[in-house]
């Protein structure tokens, strides 16, 4: 499955927020949002249109997607799939998606922004319950271990311990002497901060 390869930066500004799409560069003063606030293409003192109800739900889901990096494709499948789930549609969306290797490798502080823990996982640094696995989407279920395999451990580390501060979920314990973290069980959505409205991106594909 491909990916949306286009300027990081740039995906921030449209949505006028930080993302955190870059690892160490989001938190330092070279951010592009810090420097330039205004959307790509326009100049900062062009008036900004009204926003739509459209305009709303779209720009929910497009911020979902740049966050977790996943093309409009596949994000329709995770809503479809949202949807057969009992219970709300929108926390199902999340929780799938909070769900993929790449993010947990992220969420673990094995990776310093989820762009990288992909680029980790497709070239084979990770195996999940013990199997080489370099499938970025595979979701993972409570219980599953993810850990660092052996030849790549250095790699690796001075990773982890770049990221050792960072707070690792309530739904992840992570071992770093170990090289591996467990899931511990379904992803808490109230917990998850990242100012997404799932009922907005819902709305979107209802309409
Ligand atoms: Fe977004 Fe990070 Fe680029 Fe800032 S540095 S605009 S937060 S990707």
């Amino acid at each position: 499955m491909g990916r949306d390869t286009g300027p990081k930066c740039k995906e921030c500004r449209r949505e006028g927020e930080k993302l955190f799409l870059k690892g160490d560069r989001c938190y330092s003063r070279s951010c592009a949002v810090s420097r330039r606030a205004n959307p790509p293409g326009e100049g900062p003192k062009k008036r900004r249109p009204r926003r739509s109800q459209y305009l709303l739900h779209l720009r929910a889901k497009q911020k979902a997607r740049r966050i977790y990096g996943v093309r409009e494709s596949q994000f329709r499948i995770y809503v479809a799939h949202a949807k057969n789930v009992k219970g709300a549609t929108g926390e199902a969306l999340l929780a799938m998606l909070e769900q993929r290797l790449d993010n947990m490798v992220y969420r673990a502080g094995f990776a310093s922004s989820r762009q990288q823990a992909r680029q980790l996982v497709v070239h084979g640094h990770f195996a999940v319950n013990g199997r080489a696995s370099n499938v970025p989407s595979i979701i993972l279920r409570q219980g599953d271990i993810v850990s660092v395999k052996s030849e790549r451990r250095e790699k690796i580390k001075a990773i982890v311990e770049a990221n050792q501060d960072r707070e690792v979920p309530g739904w992840l314990e992570r071992n770093g002497e170990a090289m591996r973290f467990q899931v511990l069980g379904a992803p808490n959505v109230a917990e998850m901060s990242l100012g997404i409205s799932a009922n907005l991106i819902v709305e979107f594909y209802s309409r």
